[in-house]
């Protein structure tokens, strides 16, 4: 995991401009959509062979106004917890601000080191700039241009000698888990209740793409890591250009989880956009958990929800294996009980059945219900064994594997299900040949 260094600084020191100068790299969501909101901003850079991931904090706040408002407070004091390394940004041409002192109070109670960097000191001429900062108590501000690149390489040769070694990955193994969804479905009310109003959240990781954030957190004592957080919540107001990149974006997050939580607007009813992010996600081989979210909003009476479940059933036939439930990301309803489904379908999804069990079942299918002829032929069924986990997957060795017709297959499917109780995840069957 490499190290987080934070950028923090009131509106327009420059922020953004460093981070671009630092990563080269502007981040597309942001820059081609003005108005959608963000919260932190991360990129990969890296200074004379050492690695970091930068975050730029400017989505906080739109003006000084807001700037200085408790809840800004508050997330700023989570992003400089959450960094190894803090950069703060003072504008060398507006002078000291009092809002550099209030956040230096903020900065020198979090124990982590801090560089303080004083911008728009657009070259040699213009230090004198710099020196009623040092009324801060600041004992070495770097003289910055984030525009001109005047004094950054300076600021970057501190910045990796203080950069604390790589933290180690964590051991534990922890479930991941996708939230997927249309537009609008509720994904990003429903992480918010995830993760708490207490913040239970450990720690947030760069993902594998560049502006990818994971978190981490604790229910019970259990690891879960919620994938790209940051780009679900960091949509705002989203226009109709954006949705579209939006979906695809989070069918991304499918490809790294082991739980897809579908979130399906129930209020909007069940539509064919939702099934095929359904699709998706069992295209992938996730386990998969659908969620009726706005059932709060639902008119109903005692036979509304099987109806529901009925339609799903319907429309999704692919998965129907996969529990489903109704849920109300804005009142909580039932939020907490996804984490017992989520156990349970991991605990299917990460199972190994042993080969003597496997057999057991598939032979008892197998006189259960004879393989049809093929060609005047006999169909024979040698051995199955486990090939791998996550979704469980099982080989089979027959003598002529494409003469097996696609129904008998999902017989055998069902009956390894039924026999070895994989009823909630998706399992693979492969056929082989064997002579
Ligand atoms: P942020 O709100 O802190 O992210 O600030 P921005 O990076 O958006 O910069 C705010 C304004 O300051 C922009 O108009 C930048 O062009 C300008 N700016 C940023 N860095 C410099 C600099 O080094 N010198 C000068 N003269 N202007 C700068
Ligand atoms: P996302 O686009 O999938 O991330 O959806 P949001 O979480 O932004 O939610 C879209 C809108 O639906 C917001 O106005 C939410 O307040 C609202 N919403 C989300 N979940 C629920 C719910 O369970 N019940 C109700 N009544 N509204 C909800």
């Amino acid at each position: 995991m490499k190290p987080i260094v934070t950028l923090v600084g009131r509106p327009n020191v420059g922020k953004s401009t460093l981070f671009n100068r630092i990563t080269r790299s502007r981040n597309a969501l942001v820059d081609n959509f003005p108005g959608v909101t963000r919260d932190r901003i991360y990129g990969q850079a890296v200074w004379n062979g050492v690695e970091f991931t930068l975050v730029d904090t400017g989505g906080f706040a739109e003006d000084d106004q807001d700037f200085f408002a408790g809840p800004i407070r508050a997330q700023i004091r989570q992003a400089v917890q959450d960094a190894d390394v803090v950069i703060l940004i003072m504008d060398g041409k507006g002078g000291v601000s009092p809002f550099d002192r209030d956040l230096m109070t903020v900065l020198r109670s979090s124990e982590k080191p801090v560089l303080y960097a004083v911008n728009k000191i657009d070259g040699e001429e213009q230090e004198e700039r710099l020196y009623e900062f040092y009324s801060l108590g600041i004992d070495v501000p770097f003289p910055i241009s984030a525009e001109h690149g005047y004094g950054v390489s300076d600021l970057l040769d501190e910045l990796v000698s203080v950069i604390p070694p790589s933290r180690p990955e964590p051991a534990e193994e922890m479930i991941k888990i996708a939230v997927v969804g249309r537009p609008n479905a509720g994904k990003s009310s429903l992480i918010n209740r995830m993760l708490g109003e207490e913040r239970l959240v450990v720690s947030e990781l760069p993902g594998t793409t560049r502006d990818a954030v994971d978190s981490i957190f604790k229910v019970n004592d259990k690891s879960y890591c919620l994938i790209d957080t940051a780009g679900i919540r960091r949509k705002g107001k989203v226009t109709r250009k954006l949705e579209k990149f939006s979906i695809i974006k989070s069918l991304r997050s499918l490809d790294r989880c082991d739980i897809a939580l579908i979130v399906i607007d129930a209020a909007d009813g069940i539509t064919d956009q939702d099934v095929s992010i359904a699709g998706y996600a069992h295209e992938r081989g996730c386990g998969c958990i659908l969620l009726l979210n706005k059932w709060d909003l639902v008119e109903k009476d005692k036979h509304t929800a099987k109806a529901y479940y009925d339609r799903l059933r319907l429309a999704a036939k692919f998965l129907s294996f996969a529990p489903a439930m109704t849920i109300s990301a804005l009142t909580g309803q039932r939020v907490s009980r996804i984490f017992s489904r989520v156990d349970a379908v991991y605990a299917q999804y990460t199972t190994r059945i042993t080969t003597g069990q496997l057999n057991k079942v598939l032979g008892e299918a197998l006189i259960r219900n004879e393989p049809p002829l093929h060609q005047g032929k006999r169909l024979k069924f040698y051995y199955a064994a486990q090939v791998s986990t996550r979704p469980p997957t099982f080989v089979c060795f027959v003598n002529y594997p494409d003469a097996v017709h696609f129904s008998y297959e999902r017989y055998l499917i069902n009956q390894i299900r039924e026999g070895t109780g994989l009823t909630q995840t998706p399992i693979r069957l492969l056929l082989r040949q064997r002579t």
